[in-house]
């Protein structure tokens, strides 16, 4: 199948990192099959990508200037992208339908619902791409077809639902546990799930061997493939020079902290990070920043600038012995260096996939959205890690920080957690290789694309 460019996927993205990383590697990938492929993205965003072999196109979202940050509230800005965003994409698509390439299938973030209306009005094949577990999707799959119903009650738990583990309130992902506080996301969310039949293929980003039993209870619900771990190939012992996604939303500090890596001894750095959007408490911030400093190793701590600080005190008694902090970095080069041990993760889903991925222990503290629930797989399910406990006010105390890592580093199940965190890591790869499952899948969606294609020329 190498080599051949008669197809064109183009791909369109939700302009958020946690989007742009996985929906970018799926058009890196498309490339590498030989296949014509475009990412269209924001205006605001479209000078962040920079990727090898693939056509980066703006569209817009009517916030060309400073993006989500300009519109009033989330909804306000899913209605102008909804409007502004079909005819951008309708015009983009309308200007390759003249070229050599053009457009045969568009793979869209779920989040851009609309999408589809835009694909099946020109003509083109349409796929919806899912950048949640497969887990999370099947909770909402259920709601959105009533097999569950909210809000929930004491007498609903646990709940227990086909392919899932057992599940209790604080499992759950917050639009789910909260649906009043939250009734504007769940209602978007709702809304993508109730076109996902309509498409040709569901791409989601996570693989047959981590999520099987969801695999089994889901696929007849949708044309559901499993393509993922979308992570730059290097990290999966793919191409050696893939080794970032290649849209950066902020500068990266990276050389500075793989320097600074490089001065530690194996397994003694602890890695922190609560992805692109999680708004973190100052409160739970500051016990974070005290629980790192009891416990004596040294950390590296990706903090974002916004209005919760650390605390002065805290920041000054840091020196290249205890831990440093910077704002953002290539999070895969971080985690891939042999110094680090262990992961505190927000649990976003990307995030959950690279610590799997690359084998490294991981401590969950979950903030909202679908984190509770990546929390409970990664230490349930997939025995990866520990997810650490709050306490009455929601917020994770410095000292059961300190149990808890040292629970991941030292404690009774860190043997368990090391030897299950090696084998994902070796089964994630292969399910990127040659014969592997999300390998296969693409080459079977590839290779319908193409038959698909064939029929309408021959029409
Ligand atoms: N990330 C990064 N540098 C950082 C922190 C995070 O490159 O310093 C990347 C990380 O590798 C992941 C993405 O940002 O791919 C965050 O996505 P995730 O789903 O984990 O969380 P979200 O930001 O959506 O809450």
């Amino acid at each position: 199948m190498e080599g051949e460019t008669s197809r064109h996927v183009m791909v369109l993205t939700y302009p958020a990192q946690g989007h742009i990383n996985p929906l970018l590697q799926f058009t890196k990938l498309m490339a590498l099959k030989g296949i014509k492929a475009t990412f269209a993205t924001t205006r605001y965003t479209a000078s962040a990508i920079q990727a090898p072999g693939i056509t980066i196109e703006p569209i817009s979202d009517g916030f060309d200037e400073g993006g989500f940050k300009q519109a009033s509230s989330l909804q306000a800005y899913l209605n102008s992208f909804k409007v502004i965003g079909s005819k951008s994409l309708t015009e983009l698509i309308q200007k390759f339908s003249n070229s050599c390439y053009p457009v045969d299938c568009l793979v869209y973030d779920s989040l851009l619902p609309w999408a589809l209306d835009v694909a099946k009005e020109m003509g083109v094949c349409k796929a919806a791409f899912l950048t949640n577990s497969a887990s999370v999707c099947s909770l909402y799959w259920y709601l959105h077809h009533d097999l569950l119903s909210l809000p929930l009650t004491p007498n609903s738990f646990p709940l227990v639902l086909p392919g899932l583990p057992d599940l209790q309130p604080s499992d759950l992902p917050s639009f789910i546990a909260h649906p009043l506080e939250f009734s504007g996301y769940l209602g978007s969310i709702m809304e993508q799930f109730s076109t996902l039949e309509e498409n040709d293929w569901v791409f989601i980003n996570t693989f047959a061997e981590l999520e099987t039993e969801i695999e089994k209870a889901m696929s007849e619900k949708w044309p559901l493939m499993m393509v993922g771990p979308m992570l730059p190939s290097a990290y999966l012992g793919q191409q050696m020079e893939d080794r970032e996604y290649g849209g950066s939303l902020w500068n990266q500090a990276t050389e500075n902290c793989l320097r600074w890596l490089d001065t530690k001894p194996s397994n003694s750095v602890i890695y922190i990070s609560f992805g692109s959007m999680a708004e973190v408490p100052g409160k739970q911030v500051e016990e974070i920043a005290w629980g790192l400093k009891n416990l004596e190793s040294p950390f590296l701590w990706v903090f974002r600038e916004s209005d919760t600080k650390l605390p002065p005190e805290f920041l000054s008694s840091l020196n290249d012995e205890i831990g440093v902090v910077v704002s953002w970095c290539n999070q895969l080069e971080v985690l891939a260096h042999p110094a680090i041990c262990c992961f505190i993760t927000h649990c976003g889903w990307n995030s959950m996939l690279e610590g799997l991925s690359l084998g490294v222990p991981m401590l969950a503290i979950p903030q909202w959205s679908d984190q509770p629930m990546n929390a409970k797989m990664m230490e349930d399910v997939w025995k990866v890690g520990v997810r650490a406990k709050k306490g009455s006010e929601g917020i994770v105390s410095r000292e059961e920080i300190e149990r808890s890592v040292r629970e991941v580093i030292a404690g009774l199940s860190s043997e368990e957690i090391k030897k299950n965190s090696c084998s994902w890591c070796k089964q994630a790869a292969r399910t990127v290789s040659k014969g592997g499952s999300s390998e296969s899948n693409i080459d079977k969606f590839l290779q319908t694309l193409q038959k698909k294609k064939a029929a309408q020329s021959y029409k």
